[in-house]
């Protein structure tokens, strides 16, 4: 079953196709034991479509029946500095600017709780995290966290809270009203409430054209304006939007509108021209970049250089599999220690430890994310690496 040709935001029809990738594994973070089980993954069908009209742009082939949360997964970002300190950053502003402390936090999509431990230690806050995909019901020993195993629905009773979070979320979630809604009547329950949304900036996607940001089980990709004109059309008032993590996410603050706010009236009836514009840019640079990588990449081969790719997460999955990479590259390193010696979904890349570069050399090292250049760079330079380092 995929998701139709209504805009799944505004309910408008006349969407735009942007883009077409045939074969893309649809789970980017599952760990795969064997090179064989790795290349057999599955994979899935992406039409990337544009609503004129609030700007959403969907995958309207995307399929959830594809998807399969029980495999073994690692899509965490903590192995990062640089995203530690995003982390840590964000919740200091959170609790500076909300002054939250021995207040009462509600987390939606938060896995294990990550966000919430660090919420609660960092001024006495109590969280309730609900996501199916922990399993089992837990608390934290400390009694400030407890998780429940389940969807945040229109029937979870909830006692009153002040913060209500929703990170890496909405772009995963076919049924954007269905998911939305539960929070909106919450929202309304508790007025002086605030929410915070982080979404991947899609902005970044067209401005910089960091095309192997398209992942199967992204179904949306959210700019400012579509971001908005969804809370409003869910009766949330959005009250700040700005973008974070270096512009890679984007978040949002929102309340319960005021009754009557949110009809039609307060929402675009087209996007601007040059976010139209843009868009329809997009898809000319897709190709160009898929065509730009195939040739430098059977360029290295055919002198002889060896290369490896620095960061086995979701933008290298889309690498190789939209540029069909093979022997092309040699191996992957990730400093993610669950993922060394699993293998790449779709290419069926082994993935090492970055100390592996030291002791099999190569040419060239690929990072599919420039925020990483320096950081990597440097880590190069530690282990007396001389590889050239290119970012895709
Ligand atoms: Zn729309």
């Amino acid at each position: 079953m995929t998701m139709g040709s209504a805009c799944a935001s505004c309910g408008s029809e006349g969407l735009q196709t942007v883009a077409v990738i045939e074969d893309l594994p649809v789970h980017v973070g599952v760990l795969w034991s064997t090179p064989e089980a790795a290349k057999a993954c599955a994979k899935g069908r992406m039409q990337l479509e544009f609503c004129p009209t609030c700007g959403l742009l969907a995958n309207t082939a995307f399929d959830p029946d594809l998807l399969d949360y029980t495999l073994e997964y690692d899509n965490s970002l903590h192995a990062s500095a640089i995203f530690r300190e995003f982390e840590s950053g964000l919740i200091e502003d959170l609790v500076t600017r909300h002054e939250l402390t021995d207040k009462r936090i509600v987390e939606i999509g938060g896995g294990a709780g990550r966000l919430l431990d660090m919420l609660a230690s960092a001024g006495n806050n109590h969280g309730i995290g609900f996501d199916p995909s922990i399993g089992e019901d837990r608390t934290s020993a400390d009694g400030l966290v407890s998780l429940r195993a389940e969807f945040f629905t229109n029937s979870t009773e909830l006692d009153g809270f002040d913060l209500l979070c929703c990170r890496q979320v909405l772009e995963h979630v076919p049924d954007l009203h269905g998911f939305l809604d539960p929070i909106s009547a919450t929202m309304k329950a508790n007025p002086n409430a605030v929410a915070y949304f982080d979404v991947p900036n899609t902005s970044m996607l067209l401005s910089d054209l960091s095309v192997w940001d398209l992942i199967y089980e992204h179904c949306y990709y959210f700019l400012e304006e579509s971001l908005r004109s969804l809370m409003l059309s869910v009766g949330l008032a959005p009250d700040r939007i700005w973008p974070s993590f270096d512009g890679q996410f984007l978040s949002l603050e929102a309340s319960a509108a005021a009754s009557g706010s949110a009809g039609s009236t307060s929402r675009p009836t087209t996007v601007s021209d040059e976010l139209a514009a843009a868009v329809n840019a997009f898809a000319g640079h897709l190709d160009q970049r898929r065509a730009e990588w195939t040739n430098r990449l059977a360029d290295a081969r055919a002198s002889g250089k060896r290369i490896a790719i620095w960061g086995a997460g979701a933008r290298a999955v889309s690498f190789l599999s939209m540029l069909g990479v093979t022997d092309e590259v040699a191996y992957l390193v990730d400093a993610n220690e669950r993922k060394q010696g699993t293998f790449m979904a779709g290419s069926g890349h082994a993935i090492l430890p970055p100390a592996r570069l030291a002791e099999d050399p190569v040419d060239i090292v690929i990072i599919v994310n420039g925020i990483y250049e320096e950081e990597i760079g440097g880590l190069l330079q530690d282990m007396d690496v001389d590889s050239t380092l290119v970012v895709a």
